[in-house]
């Protein structure tokens, strides 16, 4: 009875896949609010030109430099496991298997992304990164990669974070990296909500604008993006690639697979290669799962949006609660997100990705049994697939039938166990669907000339 299935090195694989050929209609490009396509100057300001290209690009596969795959050796391929002792808790004829993403020197699927942009950033001569973090994952994943590569990170950490979780902010400098609580007194933008509110506990939009903005500013340095950009999508496509070699170790191919979706970079991580089969004839359901308070796919509309919530970036076609949506303090933070990768929304609005809503208190029962039967603490927002996974499972035993259920787990807790003692202490709850703060940041949404 195999528990994990396990590629060796020499099977990483070579190229990233892009979903883009394959999808049903070309994807909308990124707008300026006067309507028109942004050109690719207006990216070059923050972005090396390699990342330009795959953010544009259309051919299938995108070569994974050498560089680059030597690094990813230090914890990939990742295993995939085959979860015997969830399966006999939940009593289901189903069999789960799980990419196990938490593997990774930061404990979650980040690097995978992380790791490509410092490499181009360094082809290109950039000497410094600049970037956001809130509750601190894609910090520590760009610390991690700025230390392999020799470039100098700046982290802007959401206020409220930089107090709550200071054992990713000592991650950080353990890695090297700057880290400032923002708003900070160093750009415009901060010295602009100091300005109006000294107390001002920050978050993830303004942290995005003092990146931007130091990063805009300075040619020594670049700004680098966690997730919802399409070059952000192609570097993730290792955890789907490598799960469709597993699976066929296993001897299965996956009836559903499930991946949590904030901006939706693990999901498409795991799900675009079996898209791939799917846009060519093969069976499969791809279902990404969000917070029930923060529900973009199953409540959004797929509109023109901005990516902040200031209204610095291009605007771009996806599905969103409104820019300035300020969804209810969920824990698991990296799920907290106004939008989804548009990459992501085109093929849920085209019917080809399906999604759901899962309440927080579910996600956490189903984080507590996935830690008890199988061992790892999962991160709060990798509890989010895990619970639909164990909802399918559940129906199964019902039903008597049996499927193949394949789900990603982006993530270890190890940083969130105050959210674990909370839930234990009895002390979470489930929020009420957000529908009025919903409607009226939905009337916000850009009108474009
Ligand atoms: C950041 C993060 C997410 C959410 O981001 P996506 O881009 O949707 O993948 C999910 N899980 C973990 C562990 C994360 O760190």
């Amino acid at each position: 009875m195999t528990t994990k299935f396990l590629l060796p090195e020499s099977q990483l694989p070579t190229h990233w896949y892009n979903v883009v050929p394959d999808l049903p209609a070309p994807p909308p490009p990124p707008m300026g609010p006067d309507g028109k396509p942004v050109g690719l100057d207006a990216l070059a300001a923050i972005f090396p030109q390699a990342l330009i290209e795959q953010e544009v690009s259309g051919e299938r596969w995108i070569p994974i430099p050498e560089t680059v795959r030597e690094i990813y050796r230090l914890w990939r391929p990742t295993p995939l496991h085959r979860a015997h002792r969830l399966e006999a808790a939940l009593k289901t004829p189903t069999k789960l298997y799980y990419k196990n993403e938490s593997v990774s020197p930061a404990g979650s699927h980040k690097p995978n992304t992380s790791i490509a942009q410092a490499y181009y950033n360094r082809q290109a001569g950039i000497k410094r990164l600049v970037t956001e973090t809130g509750a601190g994952q894609w910090g520590c994943s760009l610390a991690l990669a700025g230390q392999l590569f020799g470039l100098e990170v700046r982290v802007y950490m959401v206020k409220v974070s930089y107090g709550q979780k200071p054992y990713r902010r000592s991650m950080m400098q353990a890695w090297g990296a700057e880290v400032f609580a923002s708003p900070t007194d160093m750009t415009n933008a901060g010295r602009q909500i100091l300005a109006k509110d000294p107390q001002s506990p920050g978050s993830l939009g303004i942290a995005i604008s003092e990146a931007v903005e130091e990063a805009a500013g300075r040619k020594d340095s670049n700004y680098a993006l966690g997730s919802v950009l399409n070059h952000v999508m192609h570097h993730q496509t290792v955890i789907g690639e490598e799960a469709k070699k597993q699976m066929a170790l296993a001897g299965d191919y996956p009836d559903v697979v499930f991946g949590c979706c904030g901006g939706g970079s693990n999901f498409a991580g795991i799900a675009f290669p079996f898209y791939a089969d799917k846009a060519a004839g093969k069976q499969v359901r791809l279902v990404a799962v969000e917070p029930s308070s923060c529900p973009t796919l199953t409540k959004g509309v797929y509109a023109y949006d901005f990516g902040d919530a200031t209204g610095l970036t291009p605007l771009l076609k996806m599905h969103t609660l409104g820019h300035d949506f300020m969804p209810p303090g969920i824990h698991a933070g990296g799920l907290r997100y106004h939008g989804a990768a548009p990459l992501v929304s085109q093929l849920v609005e085209a019917g080809l990705v399906e999604a759901q809503a899962i309440p927080q208190l579910e996600t956490f029962e189903a984080g507590a049994l996935f830690a008890r039967s199988e061992g790892i603490v999962p991160a709060p927002e990798s509890t989010h697939a895990i619970a639909a996974a164990i909802r399918e499972a559940r129906a199964c035993a019902t039903s008597g039938e049996k499927k193949t259920i394949l789900f990603n787990l982006s993530g270890h807790g190890h940083f969130d166990m105050g959210s674990y003692d909370r839930y234990f202490a009895g002390e979470l709850k489930d929020f009420d669907y957000p529908t009025e703060a919903i409607r009226e940041s939905l009337a916000h949404l850009p009108k474009i000339a």
